[in-house]
C-alpha cells in the first residue's frame, strides 16, 4: 500500500515559499532553461507534473532546520544529496563486551568506520540477561536501540496483558537503566495482532519492517558473506529503504558482509543512517507517520508525497 503525505508536502511549502520557485523565478531569471508557460496552474506550479512536485518537495526540504545542526563538512549537513539506507539489527545483545567475537560490537564499529550508523532492535529477555554495555556503546555512537518485544514472541494472538508486558515492559527496561523511551517497536517474525497495535497507539510507538525480511543472518542461520553481500549491493537496495538484519550470528556472517558492502554502497552515493535521522533527512515529522501499521522505507515519490511501505 502507498501511504502519502500531502498535508506535509503543502506545510513544507508554505514555511519555505517554494511554490512557484520555478515558475516565478524563470520569469525573471534570463539564465533558466524552464519556460514559464509549462507552470501554469496553482501559484504558477503545474502540479500535474510529478517531476515539478518532487522537485519542489526537495527544494522545500533543504530549507529544513534539521541539517543546521551539523558540520558543513559532515554529509548530514546535506542528506538530502544522498541516498539513504536505514540498517536495522535484531535479536540481541547476545555477547559480551569482552568477546573477541563481538558482533554488535563489530557492527557499530563498521558503520562509524563508514561514516554511519543503525538501529538495535533488542529483546527484553537478552537485555535482561545480557545487560546494557552493548546498548550503551551503541548509543555512545550514534546509534538508536529500539524494540523487539520482551520474548521475541507471536502477538497474533495476545492478550492485552500480554501485549503491555512485551512491549511495554521493554520500554521499562530501557528507561530504568539507560534513560531512553525506544520510538519503535518490531515485533518477532514482523509479528500482528490487535492488542499488539492497542499497546503500540497506547505508546504512541511506530512499528518498523523491512521490505524484504528472511536475511538467514539470525542466530543459526545459514546465510553467507556473499548472499549477504548480493543481497545489499548497489543494484538491489534502494533510496529510503529500511534493511532488517541480525546481531546475532556468533559466525560473524554480518558484520564480515557489512566491511564488503558498505564501502560499495558508500561509493555510489548510499549513506546509512538510524531510523529517527531517515524520517528527519525525508522531511517527515514523526507525528505524521502513520500508526497501526508496519512501516517499510521512507521515500519521496515522483510526486512528492512521501511513501512508507
Ligand atoms: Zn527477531
Amino acid at each position: 500500500m502507498v501511504r502519502r503525505i500531502l498535508v506535509l508536502l503543502l506545510v513544507l511549502i508554505l514555511c519555505f515559499g517554494a511554490v512557484g520557485c520555478s515558475g516565478e523565478e524563470s520569469s525573471s531569471d534570463s539564465s533558466s532553461t524552464e519556460s514559464p508557460s509549462e507552470t501554469s496552474s496553482v501559484a504558477g506550479v503545474d502540479t500535474s507534473s510529478k517531476e515539478s512536485l518532487k522537485e519542489m518537495y526537495m527544494e522545500a526540504l533543504k530549507k529544513s532546520e534539521v541539517f543546521k545542526q551539523y558540520d558543513a563538512d559532515d554529509w548530514r549537513s546535506h542528506a538530502y544529496d544522498y541516498k539513504l539506507i536505514a540498517l536495522t539489527f535484531d535479536d540481541g545483545p547476545v555477547f559480551s563486551v569482552a568477546d573477541d567475537n563481538n558482533v554488535t560490537q563489530r557492527i557499530v564499529d563498521i558503520l562509524v568506520e563508514n561514516d554511519g550508523r543503525g538501529t538495535f532492535f533488542f529483546t527484553g529477555r537478552s537485555l535482561k540477561q545480557n545487560g546494557f554495555a552493548l546498548p550503551q556503546y551503541a548509543l555512545d555512537n550514534g546509534f538508536e536501540v529500539a524494540n523487539h518485544s520482551y520474548n521475541h514472541a507471536s502477538l497474533k494472538e495476545a492478550d492485552y496483558e500480554t501485549a503491555v508486558f512485551e512491549i511495554v515492559g521493554v520500554n521499562d527496561l530501557y528507561v530504568e537503566n539507560i534513560g531512553v523511551a525506544p520510538k519503535y517497536f518490531r515485533g518477532g517474525g514482523f509479528t500482528t495482532g490487535t492488542n499488539m497495535w492497542k499497546v503500540l497507539g497506547e505508546q504512541d510507538m511506530i512499528a518498523i519492517a523491512s521490505l524484504r525480511g528472511g536475511s538467514g543472518d539470525h542466530a543459526g542461520g545459514s546465510a553467507t558473506v556473499d548472499g549477504l553481500v548480493t543481497r545489499l549491493s548497489p543494484e538491489k537496495v534502494s533510496d529510503g529503504e529500511i534493511v532488517c538484519m541480525h546481531s546475532t550470528n556468533k559466525t560473524g556472517v554480518t558484520p564480515d558482509a557489512l566491511a564488503v558492502v558498505l564501502p560499495r554502497l558508500y561509493a555510489e552515493g548510499y549513506r546509512f543512517c538510524t531510523l529517527s535521522e531517515l524520517f528527519a533527512f525525508k522531511g517527515v515529522d514523526l507525528k505524521d507517520v502513520p500508526r497501526g501499521e508496519y512501516i517499510k522505507k521512507v521515500e519521496i515519490g515522483d510526486n512528492g508525497m512521501v511513501i512508507f511501505n
